[in-house]
């Protein structure tokens, strides 16, 4: 699969106001510094589609963007050290929470760890919620080209290691790099197994095949109201989980 056309749609302070359910959902996720404008960019061919809105608080609200006009990207707020509250059911945003725990057409998440780091404490937390909350989740391990491959290599495994007591089968695991396009291919092919699996038609290869920027302003071929017409599927799809 390949990104024709990528189109922001809306943002959401909260799960009410998320647009209707009727496209599958990939939601991306990290701590604030993580990379995730950068992987948005990079994997959507567009220099700013992480940056689209004019909202002022745009980072703290979910982001919905229409990708081939068949499924959405969701840019969820990044989680840190100023968001963890002291009631657990707060710790990483309500807004997130509930849309993780509740959006019917989430098929995955992806959840983008920096690749060179050892485990940090605020990611390992959010990988055991999303186990104890069975959200379906790949980990994305971001800026794979800034360290040797053996201390990238060295941090995926400690990471690895450190959630493995939750898993009966390891979460998939992705390595990425903005600056080198490196696993893009992979995560759009996720993407597009996933579309598969839930009976979303894949779209002509029209464009852009090598990942090479978007215009800012790509035309999409049906207007965003008509997608909204869609009839909501009544239940999350069901892609492979991870575990
Ligand atoms: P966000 O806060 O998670 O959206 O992170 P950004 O995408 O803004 O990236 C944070 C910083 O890391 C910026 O200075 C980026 O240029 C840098 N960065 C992000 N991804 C990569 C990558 O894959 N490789 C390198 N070398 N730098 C990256």
């Amino acid at each position: 699969m390949n990104i024709s056309s990528a189109i922001f749609e809306s943002s959401a302070p909260d799960l009410e106001s998320c647009p209707d359910e009727s496209l599958p959902e990939f939601a991306f996720i990290g701590r604030s510094n993580v990379g995730k404008s950068s992987l948005l960019n990079m994997l959507s061919g567009q220099r700013k589609l992480a940056r689209v809105s004019p909202t002022p608080g745009f980072t703290k609200l979910i982001n919905f963007f229409i990708m081939n006009n068949r499924w959405r990207l969701v840019d969820l707020p990044g989680y840190g050290f100023a968001q963890v509250a002291r009631k657990d059911s707060a710790r990483f945003n309500e807004a997130v929470t509930h849309y993780l725990q509740h959006r019917p057409n989430l098929c995955c998440v992806l959840a983008l760890i920096d690749s060179s780091l050892p485990p940090q404490k605020i990611d390992l937390e959010f990988v055991e919620w999303m186990a104890r909350n069975t959200v379906p989740f790949v980990l994305v391990f971001t800026k794979i080209d800034t360290s040797t491959p053996a201390k990238a290599a060295k941090n995926i495994k400690a990471f690895n290691d450190r959630i493995s007591v939750w898993f009966e089968i390891p979460p998939e695991t992705f390595s990425t790099s903005a600056t080198t396009r490196h696993g893009r291919q992979e995560l759009l092919d996720l993407i597009g197994k996933s579309l598969k699996v839930t009976g979303q038609e894949i779209p002509e290869e029209s464009s852009s095949p090598t990942g090479e920027d978007l215009p800012d302003s790509v035309e999409t071929p049906a207007p965003a109201r008509e997608v909204k017409n869609r009839k909501p599927k009544s239940k999350r799809p069901n892609p492979a989980r991870p575990w």
